[in-house]
């Protein structure tokens, strides 16, 4: 198979990425493979050969492919931290599919000019967390960067202990980040930030070339990434999901969801719970990403200023984040409750729901799909019978008995069969909990990948019910509380 390999970043000059070839590894083996996604590409059921192996894992340049890096810098933690990246993730290049242009990158092929004190590798346990969350989120329809393969090699990698070698190869339309405008912004490159923002407006926002060019269209670029980043943070809240890492460097200019690192999706509902044991301070805590990624645009509107022109336009365009956001996140919610036209105490209603879940820290995943299964046959089993598995999920369930005719109140004249489909369409039954991540690298470590991809398939299409894997879908174990998931990776 020959494809029609693009330099990512052609039209730009080489200030802005380093031409660098991977660094092979030993003995390369595949660990997952994303069928799915290369049907949809229109890819053979052969594509994943041995040539394919060996380019990616880095062991081979494909034809045409002309691999780099490119740099960026960005905020860590609230405190500027200079330049980052990127020191393991290499682009092969840009691909044309069904699904449009694809940035075809490496993660953890090799040393390159921004790596500093790494060693330009990734490890099969992390990266089989981000090959695996990559596809659940793309399942969850949230958007991200997805996940093609995953490959392994013996080749030790040292971290807090010794563990193996890994490459993820990620796929998005573009991996540029709010880091690489601040890269330019922040070492006074106004010539070379402004190249960067109109390849990034003909490439992704060429809908903006109509916008008259100049300042305007800039403002209209920040206005663009300020809706997609709060789409995507309603999205992530519904589904209860922590990303644990949202440095400035880690968001996308295309609103998807990247890097995934400490990530965790949350088992009891906690809205102050932290998933990345790094995170001292809770900076990065579910019920702050909403304002975090706030902060962090601010970041972007800063890096964007020498060609805005206008701080007060820039506010404007960042400030439409803080309305835009409540009211997607009470969408979101409102279609969990199975509520298609908007009522006006619909945002009392959740947020006292989400008070109720805090209480005892119920398990958001399996708590909506009891409730969807609940609404969906309410008619046929009355509202007793209908909610008992939800009642069921409360040791004292007086604060669930108190807001549950509140719920039936709103449900009045909804044909609440076809609320209860939507729900079921909307609540997942599976999501990448971390104690299956877990127990899939425990198995893959010692050889088996088996659980990996019977992830892969769940984690596709969450919404299904897989009577096969129900086991992947029941309650954490008591040992998940004690999984400990730092940056290392
Ligand atoms: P992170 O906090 O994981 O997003 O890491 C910040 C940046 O550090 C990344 O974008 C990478 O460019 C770089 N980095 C992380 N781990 C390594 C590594 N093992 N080798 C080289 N660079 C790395
Ligand atoms: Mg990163």
């Amino acid at each position: 198979m020959t494809l029609g390999w693009r330099h990512p970043f052609d039209a730009l000059g080489t200030e802005f990425y380093s031409s660098v070839n991977p660094t092979a590894l030993s003995n390369v083996h595949w660990v997952a493979k994303n069928h799915a996604l290369a049907r949809a590409w229109g890819w053979p059921d052969d594509a994943f050969d041995d040539h394919l192996l060996n380019v990616l894992s880095g062991n081979a340049v494909a034809k045409g492919s002309q691999p780099c890096a490119s740099v960026y810098s960005g905020h860590q933690f609230g405190v500027w931290a200079g330049q980052l990246g990127d020191g393991r993730a290499l682009s092969l290049g840009v691909i044309d599919t069904p699904l449009g242009a694809q940035e075809i990158q490496l993660k953890g092929a090799g040393k390159t000019p921004y790596s500093r004190m790494g060693d330009g590798r990734a490890v099969l346990r992390s990266s089989i967390r981000e090959f695996l969350c990559s596809e659940a989120m793309h399942g969850l329809r949230i958007p991200t960067t997805r996940a093609l393969a995953l490959v392994g090699s013996p080749d030790r990698v040292l971290r807090e202990d010794i563990e193996t070698a890994a490459v993820v190869t990620r796929v998005a339309p573009s991996f540029l980040r709010f880091g690489h405008l601040q890269h330019f912004a922040a070492n006074g490159e106004i010539k070379a930030l402004k190249s960067l923002v109109d390849f990034l407006i003909d490439t992704q926002f060429p809908h903006l070339n109509q916008v008259e060019d100049g300042p305007s269209r800039y403002t209209a670029l920040l206005a663009d990434i300020t809706r997609l980043t709060a789409v995507m943070l309603a999205k992530w809240q519904a589904v209860g999901f922590c990303h644990g890492v949202m440095n400035t460097d880690n968001m996308s200019l295309l609103g998807l969801t990247i890097d995934y690192g400490p990530f965790q999706f949350l088992d009891g509902f906690d809205p102050a719970h932290i998933c990345n044991h790094s995170d001292h301070q809770g900076r990065y805590a579910y019920a702050r990403q909403p304002q975090i990624a706030y902060w962090n645009l601010f970041c972007l509107g800063q890096a964007l200023l020498p060609l805005i022109e206008d701080q007060d336009k820039a506010l404007q365009a960042l400030e439409t984040y803080q309305s835009l956001y409540p009211a997607l996140a009470d969408r979101e919610f409102a279609v969990k409750l199975g509520l298609t036209l908007a009522g006006a105490d619909d945002h009392v209603l959740i947020e006292s729901l989400l008070k109720v879940l805090a209480t005892e820290k119920t398990d958001f995943t399996i708590f909506w799909r009891r409730l969807s299964h609940a609404v969906a046959h309410l008619q046929s089993l009355g509202p007793t019978k209908a909610f008992e598995p939800v009642k069921d999920l409360f040791i004292d369930g007086t604060a669930w008995l108190a807001w549950l005719p509140r719920y039936l109140h709103r449900l009045e004249g909804t044909d609440t069969e076809q609320a209860g489909l939507l729900m079921l369409a909307t609540n997942p039954k599976y999501v990448l909990r971390n104690h299956l991540g877990e127990e899939a690298i425990a198995q893959a470590k010692i050889g088996n990948f088996a659980l990996v991809d019977d992830l892969l398939q769940v984690l596709s299409s969450p919404f299904d019910e897989h009577p096969r894997f129900e086991h992947l879908a029941g309650f954490a174990p008591d040992w998940a509380s004690s999984i400990s998931i730092s940056c290392s990776s």
